[in-house]
């Protein structure tokens, strides 16, 4: 089967890592009980920013976030592994910035996913993931934002939404815990 799967806050903590990121840059102590209950996929509001204060510091932000040690769920990269191991197909569908692909693919290895480099895309808006989804004909995709998984919705491909507190709204199979990924399959 082939299996796709966003990156960020679907197999790797990224906003927790940046909202302790942000903490320490703004030495500030915004608990983490504030973190698990932000309602929206961007965390500058948790520190009083405007948008445009918060993309600012997420862009002066991006290298440290995305290439230091960014924890992965539990689980995410035995359960990644147990299927490439078991000859299915990994595809990773990822957003980040064009300029940063090339070095994210590289970090994503490192840490230990299964990847393949003809198998890994990068540098697509969120509304242009449905193109590479569709035209891989992919079994299973794996992603946490509703601004996409709602584009995917009349796709035969099954989708997954990881859970987070700013997707609680939609209504598809929900992973909360990577341990549960293969029973979610049946
Ligand atoms: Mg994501």
């Amino acid at each position: 089967m082939k299996f796709g799967f966003d990156i960020d806050d679907t197999l790797i903590d990224l906003r927790r890592y940046a909202f302790h990121l942000y903490n320490k840059k703004l030495k500030m102590a915004v608990d983490e009980d504030v973190f698990d209950q932000i309602p929206t996929v961007e965390i500058h509001g948790a520190f009083g920013m405007t948008s445009e204060e918060g993309s600012q510091m997420w862009k002066d932000s991006m290298q440290e976030i995305y290439f230091t040690d960014c924890p992965s769920y539990q689980d995410a990269k035995e359960v990644l592994n147990a299927l490439a191991d078991a000859g299915h197909e990994i595809y990773y569908v990822t957003s980040r910035p064009k300029e940063y692909c090339q070095q994210t693919r590289e970090w994503v290895k490192a840490q230990g996913f299964p990847v393949a480099d003809e198998r890994f895309y990068c540098g697509m808006q969120d509304h242009e993931k449905i193109d590479i989804i569709k035209s891989l004909e992919l079994d299973v995709y794996v992603d946490d934002k509703p601004a996409v998984l709602n584009t995917l919705a009349n796709t035969t491909t099954k989708i997954i939404v990881k859970n987070q507190s700013y997707n609680q709204e939609v209504d598809y199979i929900r992973l909360t815990n990577w341990h549960e990924f293969h029973a979610l399959l049946k």
